[in-house]
């Protein structure tokens, strides 16, 4: 089958710029980087075929602003438009004008990226399709105290109230008893409407020491849809991942294979399409559904090194019209990957640390991969996410890919702002990292009582 994309506009920044610049590298399409007036200097844009400044720094003028980025797409005549991940990736409105104004979204059909960015919806989806759900209000909770506070006593306590319009670990509230119930719907839907412009909010059951699993899955327009198993990404702090490992600790093959079936069984029952990950709590042995992302993830490369598919690649021929390239007998796994997000920010108060790099050395050897826009004499701009390098290594078994993260992490240099790399090289060094298998709450009571 022919390629129908021939230039493709790279809507976003930093490292996942540079990785889909890659993948059309690869697949022999031209490329346009969009940038900002803070991100004219970055390497990735001079790497690329064309460039088009889309506005000034502030991310809500510029790497925000769908219309710039169509009239971006028009002017350098390309015909596809790739959003990475963030930004207008979720943006369900985005890409039906995308796709209206005559490109190729790589991602989803709008309409599945609406229903799943309402959690209440997602969460009925797949119910219907048979994936487990975590126990909760199963649709919004009532804005009437008593009305609320029969459901939130039919879900139990303690529960977690949640925006049905959330993301990003905002619009989530824990609620231990009764009592708390009126006070803390009121906050969460407050906070739902200022961030979120949606005050829909829902209960779930609160899981106390759960794990986060989630599962990769591509889905092609021909029907085909396989999974790609499941990565670990417990190790959290504020609801926001800091390291992640594929496969998963402790979870047998054949849960693996029956849950990833089950994925793959929801891809087909809501026609999705492209790259896909389907999140779940994992507690006692039992996998609860929480939320999809209908995008590619910070966290893909540890998929990519265990199974040696190249994620954007495939993501970018399903946008084409191409069939998917494997079988799920194809997917093979092979030993263990980890990834660290490398960070500009205080290792002590994780206040983002913006400003010049003065000296950077990257990590090498055998199992080692860095995913990094960055090089000595760039200047971290305050307007982004503060992530500056993914650091991903694979090795036979997860002793072996563990021991090689320890080595990169002491070899990489970062000098002139402050990072999390100290974090990062105790956690691989600490034990009960090393045996695996922690649950959510591990990093931050670690960090509470360092
Ligand atoms: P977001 O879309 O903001 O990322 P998620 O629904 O994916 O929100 O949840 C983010 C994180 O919040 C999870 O990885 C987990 O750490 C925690 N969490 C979410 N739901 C629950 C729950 N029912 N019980 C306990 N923790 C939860």
């Amino acid at each position: 089958m022919p390629q129908t994309i021939k230039k493709l506009v790279i809507a976003n920044r930093g490292e996942i710029a540079l990785r889909i610049l890659r993948a059309c590298r690869r697949l022999r399409i031209g490329t346009v980087a969009l940038h900002s007036e803070a991100d004219r200097d970055a390497k990735y844009v001079r790497l690329a075929d064309e460039s088009v400044c889309i506005g000034p720094a502030p991310a809500a003028q510029s790497y925000l602003n769908a219309a710039s980025v169509i009239s971006a797409a028009e002017v350098t005549a390309a015909n596809a438009i790739h959003p990475g991940y963030g930004f207008l990736s979720e943006n369900a409105d985005f890409a039906e004008q995308v796709e209206k104004s005559g490109f190729i979204f790589v991602g989803p059909r709008p309409e599945t990226i609406r229903v799943m960015g309402d959690k209440i919806s997602a969460i009925r989806a797949m119910r219907a399709a048979g994936v487990p759900c975590v126990p909760g209000s199963d649709g919004p909770l009532p804005t009437e105290p008593a009305a609320a506070a029969q459901i939130a006593e039919a879900v139990g306590f303690p529960l977690m109230l949640k925006a049905a319009g959330g993301g990003g670990g905002k619009g989530m509230r824990v609620v231990r008893d009764a009592a708390q119930l009126e006070e803390s719907c009121a906050l969460t839907r407050q906070e739902s409407a200022a961030a979120f412009n949606n005050d829909v909010i829902y209960a779930e059951r609160f899981l106390e020491r759960p794990r986060h699993v989630e599962f990769q899955v591509l889905a092609d327009t021909h029907g085909n849809a396989i999974h790609l198993g499941d990565r670990d990404c417990s190790m959290q702090r504020r609801h926001q991942k800091v390291i992640e490992e594929a496969p998963a600790p402790g979870i047998s093959e054949q849960q693996r294979q029956a849950l990833g079936a089950r994925c793959v069984e929801a891809c087909r029952a809501i026609d999705y399409r492209g790259a896909g990950t389907f999140e779940f709590l994992y507690q006692d042995g039992e996998f609860f559904f929480i939320e999809m992302n209908t995008r590619i993830q910070v966290e893909h490369p540890v998929t990519e090194m265990i199974t040696g598919v190249d994620l954007l690649q495939e993501q970018i021929r399903i946008a084409d019209g191409q069939p998917l390239r494997f079988t799920q007998e194809q997917i093979q796994f092979r030993g263990h990957a980890f990834e660290c997000r490398i960070n500009a920010e205080d290792p002590d108060t994780f206040m983002p640390s913006p400003g010049r790099i003065t000296q950077y050395h990257m990590a090498g050897g055998p199992g080692v991969r860095i995913d990094s826009h960055v090089y000595s004499n760039y200047v971290v701009p305050p307007y982004y996410d503060s992530m500056l390098a993914k650091i991903i290594t694979h090795g036979m078994h997860r002793r072996e890919a563990l021991a090689r993260m320890s080595g990169a992490l002491q070899e990489m240099v970062v000098d002139g702002i402050r990072t999390n790399l100290r974090l990062h090289r105790e956690l691989a060094e600490d034990e009960a990292f090393m045996r695996g298998g922690l649950d959510i709450h591990y990093l931050e009571k670690k960090l509470g009582g360092a």
